[in-house]
């Protein structure tokens, strides 16, 4: 959108909403501003001219108005978890839905109604109060928006696919500030967008989830292991790929996290079921003999709590994205993890960070095809991921293009995707300047022609990759 209105008043925007529970925040306002621009990584923290707080629907269409009628570049916060800065902005305003969390769950209908605010962990814990559950984030503080905008991975998605595949609908304010509800037989078009491009399209204020009974406990946890073991661990995961029936997960990866700061492979086990069931289905990695065993049965709305201390808010933070087919040769990853390894030690206070393969069942996940729609990462294949954590904003550029290059060879397994497969880069793990067409693949064509449709001003611009096209007709 066009640059900022130099002379806006911010403080106009508290009388604006001084009828309303909404709240601003600026600058001025000390302690309460200055924990409202925190974010999970530390260089995306920015300091906005105004944070608003919007509680409804109507907060965020009299916030656009503003905008609108004055040019005022914003972004909207959901969890705050982007590693790019999507949800924070210098100067602007930001749409700041954190006290929007509310969470209604209809036991009757299995369904969970979640404000655009929400976080995982109030969707998990109200959902179980029900003995039900929906497929959410694997770590409890990320948020409801951003996550399930952009796709959704959990460890229920090869049970019941991705989060957008359990998202019945949404209420969503456009960018013209008109409210309106987006589901398969309510503005289909928009819902089609919504899932997987939802953060250039308006705000979310209430997502609608099928939920599925969860009243068993699940066996769950962290096996670590000293490096040596990585050719096993590589069968293993070669082996979870053809025997697995969607009811198990399996997220290996390397790091040296704290307090020994030493080299180790984190393998995280799921299997919904029983402890002697899950053991059984590991037993190879038990046999390998873990240097620390954390597995234990745990009600599901624990499971996602487990890595929520070791994903803590410290530091710069950077996830990037890619894609690995199974079966991988075990020289290949020992090669990767010597990489990794030898940036990681060399470089101070990176001990915490991760190269992750989540082998997450994907047939659910493939059902569905790619064009059914925007999400664009269906295929044969499973995500890599980096999770760089680091102190010194001197290193964010080696970090950046490290993390590219580790990528790019972590995934030549997958460049032989199938033709109507994915692009192969999850939406939520890609850099802002990552281009649609990376992204979205062949859907790009049809978001920008309802961008143009429903933002054609590019309103929703901030951390976003689409640019309206208005459709050609052709006689
Ligand atoms: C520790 C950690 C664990 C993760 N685990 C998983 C995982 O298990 N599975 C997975 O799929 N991904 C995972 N991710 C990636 C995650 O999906 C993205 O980081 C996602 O952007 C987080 O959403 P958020 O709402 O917290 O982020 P924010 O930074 O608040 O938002 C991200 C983007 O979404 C927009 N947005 C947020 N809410 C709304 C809304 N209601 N309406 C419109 N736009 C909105 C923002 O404007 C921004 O563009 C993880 C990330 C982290 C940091």
């Amino acid at each position: 959108m066009a640059s900022a209105s130099t002379n806006f008043d911010y403080s106009s925007l508290k009388q604006l909403l001084n009828d309303t529970h909404a709240q601003v925040l600026m600058p001025t306002d000390g302690d309460e501003y200055e924990k409202s621009i925190v974010r999970w990584s530390e260089h995306c923290i920015k300091r906005a001219a105004a944070v608003v707080k919007v509680t409804s629907p109507d907060d965020v269409s009299a916030t656009l108005a503003q905008i609108r009628e004055h040019k005022i570049p914003f972004t909207v916060r959901g969890g705050g978890h982007s590693t790019f800065g999507a949800a924070s902005i210098e100067d602007g305003i930001v749409i700041d839905l954190s006290k929007m969390r509310n969470v209604t769950v209809d036991a009757k209908a299995q369904t969970i109604k979640a404000e655009g605010g929400t976080l995982w962990e109030d969707v998990d814990l109200e959902a179980a109060k029900h003995g039900l559950a929906t497929v959410g984030g694997t770590v409890n503080h990320t948020g409801v928006g951003g996550l399930t905008l952009g796709g959704g991975y959990g460890y229920l998605t090869g049970r019941y696919g991705l989060a957008i595949d359990n998202l019945l609908s949404v209420d969503i304010v456009l960018a013209s500030g008109k409210q309106v509800t987006a589901s398969e037989t309510s503005n289909p078009d928009l819902f089609w967008a919504v899932r997987g491009a939802g953060q250039n399209f308006g705000v979310v204020t209430t997502f609608t989830f099928q939920a599925y009974p969860q009243a068993n406990p699940v066996f769950a946890g962290p096996l670590i292991f000293l490096p040596d073991k990585i050719p096993q661990i590589v069968e293993f995961a070669n082996k979870f790929h053809t025997i697995n029936d969607g009811n198990q997960a399996l997220v290996w990866g390397f790091s040296a996290p704290p307090p020994a700061n030493a080299p180790v492979v984190l393998c995280q086990i799921f299997h919904n079921g029983t402890e002697e069931d899950g053991k059984a289905f590991f037993a190879d990695l038990f046999e390998l003999g873990p240097i620390a065993d954390m597995s234990s049965l745990i009600p599901y709305e624990k499971l996602n709590t487990m890595f929520n201390q070791t994903a803590g808010f410290d530091g710069r933070k950077q996830f990037g994205g890619g894609a690995f087919k199974l079966p991988l040769d075990p020289g290949f990853v020992v090669q990767l993890h010597a990489e990794f390894n030898a940036f990681v030690a060399s470089h101070e206070g990176m001990n915490e960070s991760m190269l992750a393969f989540e082998t997450i069942p994907y047939n659910k996940i493939n059902e569905v095809p790619n064009e059914c729609m925007s999400f664009s990462n269906r295929g044969d294949y499973y995500n890599v991921a980096t999770m760089f954590k680091w102190f010194d904003s001197s290193l964010d550029n080696e970090i950046r293009t490290f993390s590219r290059n580790l990528l790019k060879k972590a995934s030549e397994t997958a460049s032989s995707r199938s033709k109507d497969g994915g692009v192969g880069q999850y939406a939520n793990y890609a850099a802002m300047d990552v281009d649609a067409n990376d992204v979205f693949g062949p859907n790009v064509k049809k978001l920008e022609e309802l961008k143009h449709k429903y933002d054609s001003d590019n309103l929703f611009s901030h951390g976003t990759r689409l640019t309206p096209r208005p459709l050609v007709v052709v006689n």
